[in-house]
């Protein structure tokens, strides 16, 4: 089975490492974002100024969030472990790259990451995307389907999807896209016992 198999993990990070903290509705409201845009595509479309002072504006809320993060239930367990075992570890958020190595070191995680896995907005197309996937992939010298990619979002899963990636879900009580998903659990805690019993086996 594919999730023993693999040594490269790849993590989303708010709301799968993290705690959920960001309100989007309200940084769209903020931003005078119509609340069926996606943020960073939107922004994307404005004139540079307007573009410059709300990424911005996105920057240092994101900042603030970032100083305060707690992790996900079994999160840090999770990462440790895997670490521990040797295996290659990479985040792939669409946050920025400095405020996810703030909120790696934030939830006492950041020893297990090297920096140049850490891809943020600005280092690779944001997700659904594959292009992140595909780029860890090629820095590690693996196939892309030799990567797991773990999240709580439906970007997550069409990045996997995309790349030809293993996906798993976490955090939520249900799998919502059961055609998306090739592991799901409920949450870090969950996944790391589905990792040690089949290392068992
Ligand atoms: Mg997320």
């Amino acid at each position: 089975m594919k999730l023993r198999q693999s040594r490269h993990w790849v993590f989303d990070m708010d709301g799968t490492l993290t705690l959920a903290v960001h309100d989007f509705e309200a940084i769209k409201r903020y931003l005078d974002i119509p609340l069926e845009h996606d943020i960073l595509h939107h922004l994307a479309g404005l004139p540079a100024a307007d573009a410059a002072a709300k990424h911005a504006w996105l920057l240092e809320h994101e900042r603030e969030l970032a100083l305060s993060a707690k992790p996900a239930p079994g999160a840090v367990e999770l990462v440790q472990a895997l670490h521990q075992r040797g295996y290659q570890l990479g985040i792939l958020t669409r946050n920025a790259h400095e405020l996810a190595w703030l909120t790696l070191e934030a939830i006492g995680v950041a020893n297990c990451f090297a920096a140049n896995a850490v891809l943020g907005r600005d280092e690779a197309h944001p997700k659904p995307d594959p292009a992140g996937l595909l780029h860890l992939a090629e820095q590690w010298q693996v196939q892309p389907d030799e990567l797991v990619m773990v999240g709580d979002y439906l970007y997550d899963l069409q990045c996997a999807r995309a790349a030809g990636a293993y996906s798993v879900l976490v955090n939520l009580a249900e799998n919502p896209w059961p055609s998306l998903v090739d592991h799901f659990a409920v949450d870090c805690s969950a996944l790391l016992e589905a990792v040690a019993d089949c290392s068992k086996v």
